[in-house]
């Protein structure tokens, strides 16, 4: 149960952080330069139980952009917006196997295939709601807002340095718009992805998402309501089957636990109903995913014993 999980909890992670400080395998993003600046030896790991203990060791203050991971939030926001039938008309949820950033439709219905790869995510974007980009902006800040439980902030550098080179998520997006996928006013949808793109957290900002999501959208230290809760299980559902890039096969088979990676080198784990995990560590494999943060969560769930599938 989970209690006997719990108590030797700190001392897994702990154990975990010493064992993988020293493996230097990967690569920092580098597409941008205020993501190749990163310093790769930054490792953190944390974890929040559903009744708000946190467990925590390494560098929890560091602030780095969510990239990626922020895509599961939008997500949510998007489905609150429009329910999910208009949602599911927009963007699919079946996994692709391809690259993130592949430039690829269903070619049946013109949708992109899910919302965690980017033509999706810029999809999903595109339908929040607000009277003009600043309204827009704010509504995505204050639904941050609630999943962490304090105020957030958008990174201008690595906001206007994504605007300035995203010239692939460009192209998806006009793509997206001959399709009439999504709505003329791409160039302000494209600035709130880059945007949530460009949210700062630390990994015990990640953690506490991530353990609201297990909490049924309830945020375990702030007991306030994030997401509704009738949506969690479309949230986990896609995370599960494509929130690891072209890995989350392998990482349904082996960690069994619905996840979402970015290229900052955070991954954000949930344990439905028990806790939120969150690793980060610059370093990426050639997916996209921590190189430590894969290990770390493949290990976690050996030894708590955390895959979905598992009968003990
Ligand atoms: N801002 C990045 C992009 O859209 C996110 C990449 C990622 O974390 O996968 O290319």
């Amino acid at each position: 149960d989970l209690e006997t999980v719990l108590l030797p909890l700190l001392e897994v992670i702990k154990d975990l952080h010493s064992q993988y400080q020293s493996l230097k395998e990967g690569t920092v993003a580098n597409y941008i330069p205020e993501l190749a600046k990163v310093n790769p030896d930054l490792f953190s790991i944390c974890i929040v139980t559903v009744d708000g203990q946190i467990y925590e060791i390494g560098d929890l203050e560091h602030l780095f952009t969510i990239q990626s991971i922020s895509k599961v939030f939008a997500y949510g926001l998007a489905l609150e917006d429009h329910g999910r039938d208009y949602v599911l008309t927009r963007v699919g949820v079946e996994p692709t196997g391809d690259a993130f950033n592949a430039i690829i439709l269903d070619e049946q219905s013109n949708r992109p295939l899910n919302p965690m790869v980017n033509a999706g995510a810029i999809a999903t974007t595109s339908l929040i709601k607000g009277a003009g980009a600043t309204e827009r902006l704010n509504r995505m800040l204050d639904m941050f807002k609630r999943y962490i439980g304090h105020d957030v902030f958008v990174d201008i550098s690595v906001f206007t340095s994504e605007r300035s080179t995203g010239h692939r998520n460009r192209a998806m997006a006009h793509l997206m718009l001959n399709f009439g996928m999504i709505d003329q006013n791409i160039e302000e949808s494209l600035d709130l992805y880059f945007q949530q793109c460009a949210v700062m957290v630390n990994c015990r900002d990640l953690a506490v998402m991530a353990a609201t999501l297990a909490n049924k959208g309830i945020n375990p230290i702030t007991q306030e309501q994030a997401v509704k809760k009738t949506y969690i299980k479309d949230i986990l559902s896609v995370m599960y089957t494509c929130g690891m890039y072209n890995f989350a096969g392998e990482w349904a088979y082996k960690v069994g636990i619905p996840a979402k990676s970015g290229v900052c080198g955070g991954i954000l784990a949930v344990v439905p109903q028990k806790m939120g995990i969150a690793v980060f560590s610059p370093p990426l494999d050639r997916r996209g995913n921590s190189v430590r943060g894969v290990k770390v969560c493949e290990e976690l769930s050996q030894r708590l014993g955390l895959h979905l599938f598992e009968c003990s």
